[in-house]
């Protein structure tokens, strides 16, 4: 496994990450969830991505209890703040100081941890005054319950402004974490280059497409059972913009690129992000442990100009 520093900090995370939205306390078994955490552990991933609304709290509790035993200070535990985690009022969705405070002491229960490495604002919220959340943020971190800043989905600008004023509270905003893959090259506009100027890494979500670029959904055939877009406990619904016959049959254009390369596909696709300077992790996510074992392969892996080309030509302007 190699390592890459999170932005200008001096904090290096494991550059393929494993998270579990959808699956812990959801899609899989506690069985299976503490199975794909170990084959993370065994492949040598250090850096763990979760987040208080994924399962309503419960993909927290299960990593928690996946990573209990284990040398606090040899992993990187990172979550979330801003949807609801269980009851829905009026002050339970946002960025507020009041929702920052309650969310993060039940992040750090859930997870058995006194800190988290990276505590990350999960969306914007454009109806708290972002100096509140900033201000909520630093005390976060000068409590000692978490010891950099990170934000989800923000825009170019919106992540310059909550840079400004986190350096200016002599907090650290060091990471980004939007869907990146190539089916989703959104980021490479804007974020990128405004992320590369501040000194901020991106820690790319869904970079195989939730197993799009596996290849395993074929053009005109039925789902794989089993499989993410088949459960309709909320995977299904947000694979499904990939789901069309075009972008299939465009996906399946990149085989002969991985068996040329001796990579799998999901391989290529992870391979593939981290081709990208400025992405410090790929975060996988895995129903099965054998699938974080294959997938953890793609670290270290150098794809070549010609082959970064071959895979743009066979994917168009999907
Ligand atoms: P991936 O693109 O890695 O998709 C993972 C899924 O693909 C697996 O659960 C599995 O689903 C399938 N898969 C993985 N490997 C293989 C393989 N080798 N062969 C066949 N199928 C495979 O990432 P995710 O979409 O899971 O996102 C990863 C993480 O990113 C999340 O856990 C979370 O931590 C973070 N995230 C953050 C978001 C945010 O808003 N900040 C949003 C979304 C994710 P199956 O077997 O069920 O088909």
């Amino acid at each position: 496994m190699e390592f890459r520093y999170l932005g200008d900090s001096g904090l290096k995370i494991s550059e393929i990450t494993y998270g579990n939205w959808l699956t812990h306390g959801s899609q899989i078994e506690n069985d299976a969830a503490t199975a794909c955490v170990r084959a993370a552990l065994d492949a040598g991933i250090t850096t763990f991505d979760t987040a208080d609304v994924y399962a309503n709290g419960a993909a927290e509790t299960v990593l928690g209890e996946a990573l209990k035993g284990e040398r606090r200070a040899s992993l990187e535990i990172l979550t979330k703040v801003y949807w609801p985690t269980g009851p829905k009022g009026h002050n339970d969705c946002g960025l507020s100081r009041k929702h920052i405070m309650e969310s993060i002491d039940a992040s750090l229960s859930r997870l058995q941890t006194d800190y988290v490495d990276v505590y990350q604002a999960h969306r914007y919220d454009t109806e708290t005054p972002l100096e509140e959340t900033m201000q909520a943020f630093a005390d976060v971190v000068r409590a000692g319950k978490a010891h950099y800043i990170g934000v989800s989905e923000w825009t170019a600008e919106q992540l310059r402004a909550g840079h400004a004023l986190a350096t200016d509270l002599g907090i650290k905003l060091i990471s980004s974490q939007p869907q990146y893959s190539m089916l989703w090259r959104v980021i490479e506009e804007q974020v990128v280059p405004a992320s590369a100027e501040l000194g901020v890494s991106q820690i790319v979500f869904s970079p195989i497409a939730q197993g799009v670029l596996t290849g395993k959904y074929k053009p005109g055939a039925e789902l794989p059972a089993g499989s993410r877009a088949t459960d309709e406990k909320g995977g299904a619904n947000m694979i499904r913009r990939f789901l069309n016959d075009e972008t299939l049959s465009r996906v399946q254009q990149l085989e002969p690129i991985a068996a040329d390369l001796g990579l799998s596909m999901a391989q290529l696709g992870v391979a593939w992000v981290l081709q990208n300077d400025n992405v410090a992790a790929a975060i996988i996510g895995a129903s099965r442990p054998e699938q974080v074992a294959e997938n953890v392969k793609a670290s270290g892996v150098t794809l070549e100009l010609d082959v970064m080309k071959r895979i743009d030509e066979a994917l168009g302007d999907i």
